[in-house]
């Protein structure tokens, strides 16, 4: 295994003390336990996709990528539990074996489910959670090596603050979702002016399973795209021209997720459903004004439905999502810096795994159950053996936890 650790993107490297992938449970077990006793960090990673210092550290970077497998389908209760070491891809294959799928899934599904589930990823759809949302059961080792399965029906709140818990809470090795019998979806791109894709954003949102749009800053053309299950969701998008090649219909997890060849640079906050509109129209006004000539990649727009997890972005409330791209080759910090004002004018709360300039003083208020599920921390790590110097700024945790 090579020692250093780059994310996806390139803009986070670091070059651990160890690299490591117990075989099973107990083993994964063993070492947080002697870690603890030598007082050394433990980061778990899943792919790499993450572009702030979650993983990072100088002590041992754990992977579960020989911890794999599916367990317990169960098409009647509409659940299976998966290993954590299970890459979103290889996830969406398993379950469709047993006639089963995710209710919704991000752009991409190169990310393992875990690290998925650790930052709160989210896809598009008004009426959809975020991909953890569906968590009913953790199987985990604490910060002192103990192994523990939490359910839902054992300990709600547990779960509540499991559901994205950035790998502070214990290293999970399996997950018990709620799913779906397993569906197919027809999917459509159609470009249009930005103004009419606004002028008719709540039909768009509010008629199709699936939906977001990419703006243009140098066209001021968008592209919408809908995904929605056959027959069903709007059949005809009469101000804008749909691209047939475009067209896609297969199972879900063949149909949601994209290939992804440029590499680029994310910043992403969601707002209240209701501050979308016009915090996108700020943030427009400000591109077109100030970053047009350096910034062609466009900007995504996206819908989240509300959740009950802790440090969920939509914990509490319908949300929309804003994210501004940046080629990874290109400058920018600029451009975030400028237009993150704007989010936070909003309301807005930052992707846990994409670049933002927030530590715990300015996070705390923006997530109600922050407190518990600092003690939810305290509890499952007491000595902070997954904390690492970014965490303990990120969620205001003193040195020594
Ligand atoms: C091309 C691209 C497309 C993306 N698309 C979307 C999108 O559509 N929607 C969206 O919301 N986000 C999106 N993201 C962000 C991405 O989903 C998150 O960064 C996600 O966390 C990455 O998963 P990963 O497997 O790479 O995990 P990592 O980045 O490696 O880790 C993420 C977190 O999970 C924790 N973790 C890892 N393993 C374990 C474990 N065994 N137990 C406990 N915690 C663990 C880590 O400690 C860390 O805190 C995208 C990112 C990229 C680069």
């Amino acid at each position: 295994m090579e020692k250093e650790f780059s994310n996806w993107s390139g803009s986070m490297r670091f070059t651990p003390g160890e690299r490591t992938a117990p075989r099973d449970e107990a083993e994964l077990a063993e070492l947080v336990r002697r870690a603890a006793e030598r007082k050394i960090t433990v980061r778990p990673a899943g792919a790499g996709h993450s572009s702030q210092p979650l993983v990072a550290t100088e002590g041992i970077l754990v992977s579960l990528e020989h911890i794999k497998g599916l367990e317990s389908p169960d098409l009647e209760a509409r659940e299976a539990t998966l290993k954590a070491g299970m890459m979103l891809k290889e996830t969406g294959g398993a379950l469709l074996e047993h006639g089963l799928a995710m209710e919704n899934l991000g752009d991409v599904d190169y990310q393992a489910l875990v690290g998925a589930v650790g930052t709160g990823t989210h896809g598009t759809g008004r009426h959809l959670k975020i991909l953890s949302a569906h968590l009913v059961e953790v199987g985990l080792v604490t910060g002192t090596g103990e192994i523990r399965r939490v359910s839902i029906a054992d300990d709600q709140d547990f779960i509540q603050a499991a559901k994205v818990s950035l790998g502070v809470l214990g290293i999970f090795t399996s997950m018990r979702l709620r799913l779906l019998p397993a569906y197919r979806l027809h999917r459509r791109e159609c470009c249009t002016h930005i103004d009419d894709c606004m002028a008719n954003l709540e039909q768009l949102m509010e008629d199709n399973r699936n939906f977001d749009f990419y703006w243009y800053p140098r066209s001021d053309l968008a592209r919408i795209r809908t995904m929605n299950l056959p027959g069903e969701g709007m059949q005809d998008i009469p101000f804008a021209r749909c691209i047939r090649e475009k067209e896609k219909f297969g199972w879900s997890s063949e149909v949601i997720p994209r290939e992804r060849h440029l590499k680029f640079e994310e910043m992403e906050y969601s707002l209240p459903l209701e501050a979308g509109p016009a915090c996108f129209q700020e943030v427009r006004k400000r591109v077109k004004e100030r970053h047009r000539k350096q910034v062609c990649w466009r900007v995504l727009y996206r819908t989240v439905a509300a959740d009950d997890a802790f440090l969920s972005h939509s914990s509490g409330r319908d949300t929309a999502t804003i994210s501004l791209h940046q080629n990874n080759t290109l400058p920018f910090q600029e451009y975030f810096d400028d237009i993150e004002p704007i989010f936070l004018a909003y309301g807005g709360r930052p992707h846990w795994a994409k670049k933002h300039s927030l530590n715990a003083k300015r996070l705390e208020p923006l997530y109600p159950m922050w407190s518990r599920f600092l003690e939810i921390r305290s509890r499952m790590d007491p000595e902070g053996v997954f904390l690492n110097p970014y965490l303990k700024g990120l969620l205001g945790i003193d040195a020594g936890a």
